[in-house]
């Protein structure tokens, strides 16, 4: 069985929960669960260590990054086998995500130098407050305390990098909460910190329900910030209460990322890009192209190749080499997924699918075309392989479409005409807009994130979140 890491120690609970393989739809391994009591525990020993660990010297933790990333990089192979057997990420995509992680760990520990610097202010500058003749004031940033990690099930090892490396780069402790449905990657990672020789106490990686470590989490006094991902709805009341115990926040949530492609497009880079960003990984990606807007004169032609091009994606077993498109997390996503389509068709679509895989949690990937905005798919975040394809006349129509959720993490524009891709870019209410490429660029050492119902606090990035994850504090001496 699977045991927590509590505080360092390997601990195997009477609480359990089977973790399933999607790919198969058959149970993959039974794992330990803790509750309340052992997260709060951990958050205790957490805050113990933060005492010592903020203390050590930068060249000590870094070393300690340093060091993951090596054995990380040495066991690459098993953390994206063990990734796929649990997401049912296709293993060539997993093995980019454990790349990702990896490279996340270095960039943390020589990014860390750069942003614990401050600044000295030259306040004689200023007639206000008076004496300033003769004052110092200069800047540092100091560490928060204890972070507590609440991650998605869709990137098991990028997300748990993007959270804990940053973080215990500028002397946080940390607790983290792997999804239910994908939580060995994070215990495996959390063994490879300590084997890294990461000081006892300083972090610990609670496999858990929401209602029982999450909520202990988010109530606890002594955390001192919250990074999340994860849907809008468990953000944004994960949000509520946090800040309410007065702690910093990071949410990064859904989104319904809207991809505008013109008349004057390079078609098939459009047709070819916009596909695999809706239907790698099932679709369960935040920045997924969820929605393709297309200009009328070019509709039919786009329409048709795309179609094509998702009736020739290669679903199937994860495992597989060559597999393109895998399965979705569980039964009750391929429900969901189901009565969206139901929807759309009942309201005026034409639906088209592709290839059926056999034996796990499949769902064909799927075309709507003549999508409107009374569809669910075209308003709500469908986490799953569904694009909706709807048509518009002009760049004011484009906006407005793009526009139309209350989401706004990121969004493509395919245009070969300059002033446009700009003009498009200021209008469309997004973190990012990306031109001629896909909506799932992300670079991870920048920062990342959305606006509205996509992102609350602030961006996440190896930078962004050392930033947000530490105070800063001026310190002022009269010299006089
Ligand atoms: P989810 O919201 O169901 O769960 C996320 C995490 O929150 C899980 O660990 C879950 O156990 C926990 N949780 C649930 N209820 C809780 C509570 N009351 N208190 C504390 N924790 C609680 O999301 P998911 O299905 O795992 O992930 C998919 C979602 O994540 C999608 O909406 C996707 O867009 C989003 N996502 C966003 C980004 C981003 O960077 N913006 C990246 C990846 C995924």
């Amino acid at each position: 069985m699977i045991p927590i890491i509590l505080g360092g120690e390997k601990v195997v609970t009477q609480a359990k929960i089977t973790v399933m393989d999607p790919g198969k739809g058959k149970p993959l391994n039974e794992v330990s669960v803790a509750g309340r009591e052992e997260t709060r525990h951990a958050i205790e020993l957490a805050d113990q260590a933060f005492d010592h660990f903020s203390r050590l010297a930068l060249k000590e933790r870094t070393k300690i990054l340093e060091r993951a990333a090596e054995i990380m990089e040495k066991r690459s192979e098993e953390l994206a086998r063990t990734l796929t057997a649990e997401s049912g990420k296709p293993i060539r995509d997993a093995r980019v995500e454990v790349t990702r992680a990896i490279h996340l760990f270095r960039s943390a520990a020589q990014e860390v130098r750069l942003v614990l610097e401050g600044a000295t202010f030259r306040v004689d500058g200023y007639e206000y407050p008076p004496g300033n003749e003769r004052r110092m004031v200069m800047s540092v940033r100091e560490p928060l305390g204890v972070v507590g990690a609440i991650l998605p099930f869709n990137f098991p090892a990028n997300s748990f990098a993007h959270k804990v490396a940053p973080n215990l780069a500028v002397g946080n402790t940390v607790v983290v909460k792997p999804s239910t449905s994908t939580p060995i990657t994070g215990v495996l990672l959390g063994e490879i910190l300590y084997e890294a020789g990461l000081p006892k106490g300083v972090l610990s990686v609670l496999p858990g329900g929401g209602d029982t470590v999450g909520a202990e989490i988010v109530e606890n006094r002594r955390v001192k910030g919250i990074t999340f991902t994860g849907s809008t709805p468990v953000g944004t009341s994960i949000a509520s209460k946090a800040v309410t115990t007065g702690k910093r926040v990071m949410m990064e949530m859904g989104g319904s990322d809207p991809i505008v492609v013109f008349k004057d497009a390079d078609l098939e880079r459009a047709v070819s890009i916009s596909v695999r960003a809706r239907f790698e990984y099932a679709g369960q990606n935040c920045n997924a192209g969820k929605r393709i807007l297309v200009q009328e004169e070019i509709y039919e032609k786009f329409l048709k190749e795309y179609v094509n091009r998702v009736k020739s994606l290669r679903v199937g077993d994860p495992m597989d080499e060559s597999t393109e498109m895998g399965p979705v997390i569980s039964a009750s996503v391929v429900k969901d997924l189901e009565n969206a389509v139901l929807d759309s068709e009942t309201k005026g679509g034409v639906i088209h699918r592709g290839m059926a895989g056999t034996g796990g949690y499949y769902f064909a990937p799927t075309v709507v075309e003549n999508a409107n905005l009374d569809m669910v798919i075209m308003k709500r975040e469908i986490f799953g392989p569904v694009a909706p394809i709807a048509k518009f006349s002009d760049w004011k129509e484009a906006v407005e479409l793009a526009n139309s959720t209350e989401y706004g993490l990121q969004a493509s524009i395919f245009t070969s005409d300059l002033k446009l891709a700009l003009k498009m870019s200021r209008e469309i209410r997004a973190g990012a807009v990306i031109v001629n490429d896909s909506t799932r660029l992300r670079w991870d050492s920048l920062p990342f994130g959305g606006v509205g119902l996509s992102g609350i606090g602030s961006r996440e990035g190896v930078r962004s979140t050392m930033l947000a994850m530490t105070e800063e504090k001026l310190i002022s001496l009269d010299l006089s």
